[in-house]
């Protein structure tokens, strides 16, 4: 049967997030959740309600980390806090490009800028760091709601496009991607090789409502989403062996 398609609403009155808080309890007692609902949060609040609020002076910077900043300083004209540099460095496990800007591997495998630590919306703080595991956040968060989907978003920006958009750091309940891999276009050609990201496109849905400024929305349901019947993988981020991009910039240098 074809598709009712599907609907993408806030969830209201969410308070200001602190680590007293229990995410799941918070969105339950607003919204009468389905089963086959997909619940978005907002890594911004996943990572208040699990204290990943941090101040400047909590990263004293070593000697690369002075390094760093240095060469951005040089790179860019402008100031650099090795402290911040400091930080990067410690929640990543890679540096993919050091200028004019750090692009960073995360912890758990998602590469962006500054490692993910954000600026915008941290109170009490200098500093909000991404969840440590964000897959995990997302299935704690899905074990209690009576929804079984939960993806973790962060607004990212991205290479070759101008602006930034929502992407899926976590997920818990469903494949990150469902194959098309083997099936058929309406030509009758097989596929051969789609494979669609679709808890990034539910991130971006979800972004695209909960805003980027003081809205107060970071809690996004998806409903009457369907995965539809093929096969699913959890593969997202590109391990280096597969990643001829990042290969290619590990030939490349700013300046
Ligand atoms: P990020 O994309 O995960 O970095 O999150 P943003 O900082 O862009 O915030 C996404 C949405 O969540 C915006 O609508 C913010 O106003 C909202 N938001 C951020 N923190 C809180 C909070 O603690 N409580 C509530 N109710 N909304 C918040
Ligand atoms: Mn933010
Ligand atoms: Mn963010
Ligand atoms: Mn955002």
């Amino acid at each position: 049967a074809p598709s009712e398609g599907m609907t993408v609403f806030p969830v209201p009155d969410l308070p200001e997030i602190t680590p007293e808080d229990d995410i799941a309890a918070l969105v339950s007692d607003r919204v009468d959740l389905r089963p086959d609902d997909v619940v978005c949060v907002a890594s911004t609040v996943v990572s208040k309600a699990e204290g990943r609020v941090a101040d400047l002076e909590d990263f004293p910077a070593g000697p690369r980390a002075r390094e760093v900043a240095a060469r951005l300083e040089r790179a860019t004209g402008e100031e650099k806090d090795p402290q911040f540099a400091q930080a990067v460095l410690e929640e990543s496990t890679d540096l993919l490009m050091e200028a004019p800007f750090l692009l960073t591997e995360t912890r758990f495998g998602h590469v962006t800028v500054n490692a993910g630590i954000d600026r915008s919306n941290v109170p009490g703080g200098d500093l909000l760091l991404l969840p440590r595991r964000p897959d995990e956040s997302a299935a704690r968060i899905a074990s209690g709601l009576d929804a079984e989907r939960v993806v973790v978003t962060d607004t990212c920006g991205r290479p070759f496009r101008h602006g930034q958009r929502g992407v899926a750091v976590g997920w818990a309940g469903t494949p990150a991607a469902r194959d098309w891999r083997g099936e058929h276009d309406r030509e009758g050609r097989e596929l051969g090789v789609t494979v669609q990201a679709i808890v990034d496109e539910l991130a971006a849905a979800a972004n695209l409502v909960a805003g980027e400024g003081a809205g107060g929305t970071p809690v996004v349901v998806v409903r009457d989403f369907e995965f539809g019947d093929h096969d699913g993988s959890d593969a997202l981020f590109r391990d280096v062996e597969g990643d001829f991009v990042r290969q290619a910039l590990r030939g490349w240098s700013f300046e």
